[in-house]
């Protein structure tokens, strides 16, 4: 199965990718993730990804295409695409990656949340630097306040989940994602669309029940 799973920042992507690729042994490719293990690691891609990152902006098609098909490559079964495409190019660059390796995408899962329910959500966030496990202060608690449930240690609250930044990423949303959903409309793709505006497992029943009716 390859999923595509789009939504908001901070519909709770990475929340339910984690709960599907766990249910049907997917690979998990957040380019979210990817983009702060490259910062992390101090890489060219890293290094130039930084600015637009911590300003709420997006990193340039280019980048991203090329970071995204490397690891669709790598990852040799099926996958959930988290936060990528994020543009209509990174769709059709996706797309045409896709066609030249005879491959196409089982399902498009959109995660629908209003924008009023987005900033609590994100200045609430709180993830694990090592593993990359995310909590919420209220509606998501690690077992020790603080502290990665896996033994990681300390959580942290990440610079882009600040009242400004998170401001800036929503109107980078409506402006350059949200067209994204169109797209795949337009190519007749089976979307399943969630109302993600519900507690985090009344969302991954409604997930869970719309990949139960697909046909693969
Ligand atoms: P995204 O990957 O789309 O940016 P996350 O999965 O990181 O979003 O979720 C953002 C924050 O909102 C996290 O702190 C998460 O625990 C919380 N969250 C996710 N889904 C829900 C939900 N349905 N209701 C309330 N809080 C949620
Ligand atoms: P996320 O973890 O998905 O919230 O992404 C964090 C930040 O990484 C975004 O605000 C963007 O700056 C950058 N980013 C992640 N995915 C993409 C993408 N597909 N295209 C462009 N920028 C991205």
């Amino acid at each position: 199965m390859k999923l595509i799973l789009l939504g908001p920042p901070g519909a709770g992507k990475g929340t339910q990718c984690k709960r599907i690729v766990d249910r049907y042994g997917l690979a998990h490719l957040s380019s979210g993730d990817i983009l702060r293990a490259e910062r992390a690691a101090d890489s060219e891609l890293g290094r130039k990804a930084q600015h637009f990152m911590d300003t709420g902006g997006l990193v340039p098609d280019d980048l991203i295409i090329d970071m995204m098909i490397g690891a669709i490559k790598k990852a040799s079964g099926g996958y959930v695409l988290d936060g990528f495409p994020r543009t209509v190019a990174q769709a059709e660059g996706l797309d045409e990656a896709l066609n030249k390796a005879g491959e196409t995408i089982s399902a498009v899962v959109s995660l629908e949340v209003p924008d009023e329910a987005i900033l609590d959500r994100m200045t609430g966030r709180r993830s694990c630097p090592k593993c990359g496990a995310v909590y919420h202060v209220v509606n998501l608690k690690p077992a020790t306040e603080g502290q990665c449930d896996n033994g990681c240690g300390p959580l942290v609250q990440r610079k882009d989940d600040s009242p400004e930044v998170v401001s800036n990423r929503l109107k980078t949303y409506h402006e350059q994602t949200a067209a994204v959903l169109g797209y795949y409309q337009k190519r007749q793709a089976s979307i399943l669309q969630i109302d993600a505006n519900q507690p985090i497992d009344a969302v991954t029943n409604a997930v869970f029940k719309a990949l139960e009716g697909l046909d693969v």
